[in-house]
């Protein structure tokens, strides 16, 4: 038997079909009608089945202790959340419903978000109601709401083909979105005249391939970005009717870009002037020019205002609002665009409706039927951390996410979790070391499990269709949340199935830019997948591209070209710090490695957490090729092998994101060293600039 269904791991949202043959074996390939991937997979995709024969590291029952000395024990569903209930329901009554949260998840399924969202907003009576794409998407959020009106993607991947000019600033989609890439790849065999632009401190796999690789030192996107925008307008490569009749801002933006010359900037980012010069050369050139970008830009202390200085290149030249043209920001998670359709973060509010407008909230009350509605956002993912520290928060429920690996100055979040009142986790593995400090642990049912939808980077929502039981006693999460609420007395749970959670959060979207009203889930079935808003009585796919009409969704109409100074704000680099540490991905592996750590062919391409670093930079402490060397920050230390490498910049080293799974011992956690500075609007951490240094460690 065949399913049909999605992977849960990236953005791009390839999808998969998982065959199941009479003895129960499964297998999984990629969908030769899927739009998104046509039959192709990565390697992480490619090896999906291997997760789910392995279920040795699976959570089979709910368990709880009734204090931290005590051991936990196997307890019913109903004990569970009975307990739960009633000591959410103590805290709240003593403390405030801002004395408690979630924590949840990009890989949640929407259905699921949905309810968590409406729980916690439109009956518990608090915003604090964060998830873990607070650390990948919200600087993009924040920036497309702050240029265009409204957090939206206004491309389609059929961008691709159609570009003349791609630049991808702070992103290696060859690894991290490979299924992207290779549409890339595609279309630069079609077309020799596209050109390829990538920025980036390390001589990625992307940039390999890049007709131009801009190697700039870290934090200096900003002043890259202004320095090809004064270029621009030297040239007159800017699109004066554009400016004029769609945008506002453009005189700011010119006296703001002019106040470095071309020399300055290129000193600053550690680039020559021609590099910038022939940057602005090929993107003015081009007919059709697409920007885009992921985790270098977004994971910074400003780097809301690096999305805006990148998306200002596309409105100075009016490349947005046609095909293969516009700036598009690559969603890590799986459904990190999900949880933004339904206001899945501590300040946004269902179908894009502002927490802090009072008509937005009065409706959303209304259609919920619940309480209050807060006009104060809630904690982020940080906040939430930084408030169990301090006491002012109480409670937390953590679903669907590892923050103990993937939180910047992890022993600070580690410290927060120990001195929390009463913590819940709910996962579908044994693994993450969140367990450790949980009074009541929720089994939940994982991938092909369950059913329910995700939207992925292009905005195109798919169905997920369940195609096994869980294990043990482990419950979808949307179940989970459901019975939760009835237990603390809330009506408006009492939902039949993930389909009658869609259509109600599809109903709430009704008159909205994002409207998906007549989505269901058959009408997913039937067209496998459709891209948002979308009006049945179009009877296609949806909406490819937004702003075709180049009204912004700005109170003016316009689209905002935003003007700010290049300072970049990261932690600063001393004699005792004097290398920057920046994190990422690897390609085999996804995020904290709950899933694909089970699959050792996963582990072929890199099996330790490692440290790149500079012949140079390493000469200059004695460090050789493999010699183990500690790493050490102002929050703490690693110990790692040392890869030396001329593919990274001198005075820059790079530490894979994933490992720090092992309970007794933290030492190849990269999050021990990263710093707690977020960006002041979007709250985003700054996980790309720490200051380190290392040295060879001596036991070796
Ligand atoms: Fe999955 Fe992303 Fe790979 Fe596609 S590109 S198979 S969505 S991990």
């Amino acid at each position: 038997m065949t399913f049909k269904t999605t992977c849960c791991y990236c953005g791009v949202g390839c999808g998969i079909l998982v065959d199941q043959d009479r003895q129960g074996r499964l297998t999984v390939k990629g969908d030769p009608e899927h739009p998104v991937n046509k039959g192709m997979l990565c390697s992480k995709g490619m090896n999906l089945h291997h997760t789910l024969i392995d279920q040795s590291d699976r959570l089979l029952y709910p368990e709880m202790r009734y204090a931290r000395n005590l051991p936990k024990h196997r307890v019913t569903w109903n004990t569970a959340l009975e307990r739960t209930a009633a000591v959410f329901t103590t805290l709240i009554k003593k403390y405030g419903p801002d004395s408690v949260a979630f924590y949840a998840s990009g890989q949640c399924l929407t259905e699921e978000y949905y309810v968590v969202n409406k729980l916690m907003k439109g009956f518990i009576g608090s915003n604090n109601l964060d998830t873990n794409s607070r650390l990948c998407m919200s600087s993009a959020v924040a920036a497309y709401k702050m240029s265009l009106g409204e957090d939206t993607v206004p491309v389609a991947y059929d961008d691709i083909e159609l570009a003349e000019c791609i630049f991808v600033a702070g992103a290696n989609p060859a690894w991290c979105h490979p299924i992207i890439w290779r549409r890339v790849e595609a279309a630069r065999l079609a077309n020799p005249d596209l050109r390829i632009i990538v920025s980036d401190p390390r001589i990625t796999q992307t940039a390999t391939m890049a007709d131009l690789h801009l190697q700039l030192n870290p934090g200096t996107d900003i002043t890259l970005h202004h320095a090809i925008g004064r270029c621009l307008i030297e040239n007159g490569d800017i699109d004066r009717s554009f400016i004029e009749n769609h945008s506002e801002g453009f005189e700011e933006y010119r006296e703001n870009v002019f106040a470095r010359t071309v020399e300055e900037a290129a000193a600053i980012c550690g680039l020559g002037t021609d590099e910038i010069r022939e940057a602005a050369a090929m993107i003015g050139k081009a007919r059709s020019f697409l920007t885009m970008w992921t985790m270098g830009l977004n994971q910074s202390s400003v780097g809301v205002q690096k999305n805006l200085s990148l998306i200002n290149l596309n409105l100075v030249t009016g490349q947005i609002g046609k095909p293969g043209s516009g700036p598009f920001s690559l969603t890590g998670q799986p459904n990190a665009m999900g949880g933004r359709e339904v206001g899945g973060l501590s300040n946004l509010l269902p179908a894009h409706r502002d927490l802090s407008n009072a008509r937005h909230r009065e409706y959303v009350e209304k259609f919920w039927g619940g309480g209050k509605i807060a006009s104060t956002p809630g904690l982020t993912a940080t906040e939430m951390f930084d408030a169990l520290h301090d006491g002012r928060l109480k409670a937390i429920w953590i679903m669907c996410t590892n923050p103990l690996v993937s939180l910047p100055d992890a022993r600070f979040a580690e410290e927060a979790l120990r001195r929390a009142k009463f913590v819940v986790v709910q996962d579908i593995s044994n693994k993450p070391q969140s367990l450790g400090f949980a009074d009541v642990i929720l089994p939940a049912a994982g991938w092909t499990e369950k059913t329910g939808t995700m939207t992925n980077a292009e905005r195109r929502i798919s169905l997920l269709e369940k195609v096994m039981e869980p294990p043990g006693e482990a419950l979808p999460d949307s179940e989970i949340i459901c019975r939760f609420a009835a237990k603390m007395g809330f009506e408006g749970f009492d939902y039949t199935s993930p389909a009658e959670i869609y259509r109600e959060h599809a109903a709430l979207t009704k008159g909205t830019n994002i409207d998906i009203s007549a989505v269901d889930h058959e009408l997913l079935r039937e067209k496998r997948s459709v891209q948002w808003p979308y009006l049945r009585h179009l009877d296609g796919y949806g909406t490819a591209r937004i702003f075709l009409d180049k009204k912004f969704s700005t109170p003016s109409a316009k689209a905002v070209i935003h003007s700010f100074p290049d300072h970049n704000k990261s932690e600063t680099l001393t004699t005792e710090y004097p290398l920057v540490l920046t994190t990422g991905r690897i390609r085999d592996q996804w995020h904290t490695m709950s899933k694909t750590g089970k699959v050792s062919r996963l582990k072929q391409h890199v099996r330790d957490a490692f440290l790149e670093i500079h012949p140079d930079d390493a000469a200059e402490r004695g460090i050789l090729d493999n010699n183990i060397v500690e790493v050490t920050s102002r929050r703490g230390n690693v110990r790692v092998k040392a890869k030396l490498t001329h593919s990274i910049k001198k005075g820059v080293v790079f530490m894979p994101m994933h490992w720090g799974q092992v309970l007794n011992s933290d030492l190849n956690r990269a999050n021990n060293l990263t710093n707690n500075l977020v960006d002041p609007i979007s709250k985003e951490p700054d996980f790309k600039y720490s200051a380190v240094q290392i040295c060879r460690f001596a036991k070796q």
